[in-house]
């Protein structure tokens, strides 16, 4: 499965609602090729107004409050399990973990979905997390299967990541099915943090219904199944039920066993920065002592998968914004740089090729270095950030 076999299909809906005429936010340094993302006239986005009610306007006291009624109502007397914490043993999970069961008295049950290939210190930060005091389950897929869902997310998502991110979602509503747990926490509400809808901002949860459009680019994992079988990549046995752990279970299940999706960071201010200090002190975490990771300038951020850096290398091909765009986005935010910093920070490292891991993930998903480029230069197509001139692709915009 080298070749594309087919004339090249997208199942990535996101790009005919995003604006033709490329803008960057006055605040951060994001654009509105972020899908979602609402600008102001003033020419904020979305991200930002968030960060400013974050400082000023809303009530943390009160949410506080409220996170400590639900806990009430959920905390187990004899020790026993009594809420659901997803997390690869990243920062943020491991804080989320950390203060549930320290702070609040909480016993969380902990689950990963494993990511495509640990690296070596995304390993030993989950080992360090587990061992600071937490039960984990670890959700590892059928590695085959798992593979070529990844190979064909790469061409129709033009994202190979999507296959972790669906477990990343479900994994954790499966097992507290399972294990008769009504309460799960989710770290942040990500399209309120870094910009995308904002139904549910002021909102403490979300079931699965919205995760297709937010999460997965707006077609299924079905709809890929669906085009694995017809091109032969998939077999029937490996299509159907036997992708359920890639989905949410049924609504109707969820609402009548009662289990519900929070965001901590509804309840309490969410500080990435600080919860990596938090994780280091608390839970062993360590950052890449390789120093920055590759396309950015950042050493803390989505260290734990071999995958990773593709992920963001696709998001670049399709809206022009990389892995040091979003790191600094997110900095600016919350005061750590200043634009002009940020812009620095982009025209230097953003778009910087992932090329560490890169034999690796060619063959992961057995295809060709030539096949690779094909799909990127189709994603950048498809975009409105890229242009050829001279046979070379440039930007259109850059940030300034
Ligand atoms: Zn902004």
């Amino acid at each position: 499965m080298t070749k594309a076999q087919n004339s090249f299909l997208s199942l990535d809906r996101q790009f005919s609602s995003l604006p033709k005429e490329v803008k960057f936010c006055r605040n951060c340094v994001v654009s509105n090729q972020r899908p979602r993302t609402r600008f102001t006239e003033e020419g904020i986005c979305s991200a930002c107004l968030w960060a400013y009610e974050k400082d000023h306007v809303v009530d943390w006291k009160k949410r506080g409050l409220e996170l400590e009624a639900l806990l009430e109502k959920h905390r187990s007397a004899d020790g026993s399990f009594d809420c659901v914490v997803p997390g690869s043993g990243g920062k943020d999970s491991a804080f989320v973990a950390h203060q549930l069961k320290t702070r609040w008295g909480m016993h969380p049950l902990c689950v990963t979905w494993t990511p495509f290939e640990y690296t070596e210190i995304g390993y030993q930060n989950l080992q360090n997390f587990i061992n600071s005091g937490f039960t984990n389950l670890l959700g590892q897929p059928d590695g085959l299967v798992h593979r070529k869902l990844a190979r064909l997310a790469f061409e129709l998502k033009g994202d190979a990541w999507e296959p972790f991110s669906y477990g990343q979602k479900s994994w954790a509503f499966q097992v507290a099915l399972r294990f008769g747990l009504k309460l799960i926490f989710y770290g942040e509400n990500g399209e309120l943090e870094y910009g995308g809808q904002e139904k549910f901002k002021n909102m403490p949860k979300q079931g699965p219904e919205d995760w297709v459009v937010e999460q997965f680019k707006g077609a299924t994992v079905d709809e890929i199944a669906e085009t694995g079988l017809k091109r032969g990549v998939l077999k029937e046995s490996e299509a159907g039920r036997a992708l359920n752990w890639y989905k949410a279970p049924p609504t109707e299940e969820i609402v009548t066993r009662g289990v519900e999706g929070h965001w901590y960071s509804y309840y309490q201010k969410w500080t990435p920065q600080e919860n990596f200090y938090y994780a280091v002190r608390h839970c062993g975490f360590e950052c890449n002592d390789e120093g920055r990771s590759e396309g950015t300038y950042n050493k803390y951020v989505s260290l734990d998968d071999k995958a990773d850096g593709f992920h963001w290398y696709l998001s670049y091909m399709k809206f022009g914004m990389c892995r040091a765009s979003r790191d600094a986005q997110q900095d600016i935010r919350r005061h750590h740089l200043t634009r002009e910093e940020g812009v620095r920070l982009v025209q230097r490292y953003d778009g910087e090729f992932p090329k560490k891991h890169f034999k690796w993930f060619l063959e992961y998903l057995d295809i060709t270095e030539e096949f690779f480029w094909e799909v990127m230069d189709k994603y950048r197509e498809l975009s409105n950030v890229w242009e050829k001139v001279d046979g070379q692709w440039v930007l259109k915009h850059v940030v300034e």
